[in-house]
């Protein structure tokens, strides 16, 4: 997407050889304009998948799955929740999450009410890497007996092998916008996604 790729060119910042920062327009202040575009182009991109209800994790992800959300004609959004509790509880669904940024084991969990069986799935989540949160938010809808409709990503990057495995697993992926690398603190960009 153009003007993600825009964005990314102008504010973005690499951390090293495999952290992206965004924080001026995704993360941390977001640009809604773009968050809007953002929306129209997963809607565009996954509506013949007929999601029922969007699923991400907190906190990045909710303000692009609820721009989506309302492109695709208002479905609902629901967020995982992350936290230590590995209390079961048999109204909540959970799955260990190993954070790439935060360099820990994450438990996700979800109240079974909000996610009913039959929901056709679109995960939305703002970065892929090694595919951990992804990966995890799917075993949620496994346990919950929902269909994954498919999983729309705004950043991935391509040399990690979250995308890859996704993609041989047969889901529908799609990324907005795909690093393929870092130098000198530089975001090398694939032209075309
Ligand atoms: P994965 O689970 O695919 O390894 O990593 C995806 C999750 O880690 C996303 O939910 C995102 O919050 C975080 N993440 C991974 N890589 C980056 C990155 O380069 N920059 C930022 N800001 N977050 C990242």
């Amino acid at each position: 997407m153009k003007e993600l790729r825009e964005a990314i060119k102008t504010y973005g910042r690499g951390l090293g050889n495999d952290v992206v920062k965004v924080d001026m327009f995704l993360n941390h202040r977001i640009d809604t304009a773009l968050l809007y575009r953002m929306g129209e182009e997963f809607a565009a991109r996954f509506k013949e998948d007929r999601p029922t209800v969007i699923l991400t994790v907190e906190a990045s992800g909710i303000a692009m799955a609820v721009a989506a959300a309302h492109a695709l004609g208002d479905l609902p959004v629901v967020f995982a929740k992350k936290g230590a509790t590995v209390v079961q509880s048999p109204d909540v669904a959970q799955a260990k999450v190993y954070s790439f940024t935060h360099k820990r084991e994450n438990i996700i969990r979800v109240d079974k009410r909000y996610l009913p069986i039959g929901s056709r799935v679109l995960i939305i989540d703002d970065f892929l890497a090694d595919g951990q949160a992804c990966q995890g938010m799917m075993a949620l809808c496994a346990q919950l007996s929902c269909k994954v409709a498919g999983i729309g990503i705004a950043i991935e990057k391509g040399f990690m092998p979250g995308g890859k495995n996704l993609r041989a697993m047969g889901v529908h992926l799609e990324s907005l916008a795909i690093v393929t690398g870092i130098e000198d603190g530089k975001i090398l960009l694939a032209d075309d996604d």
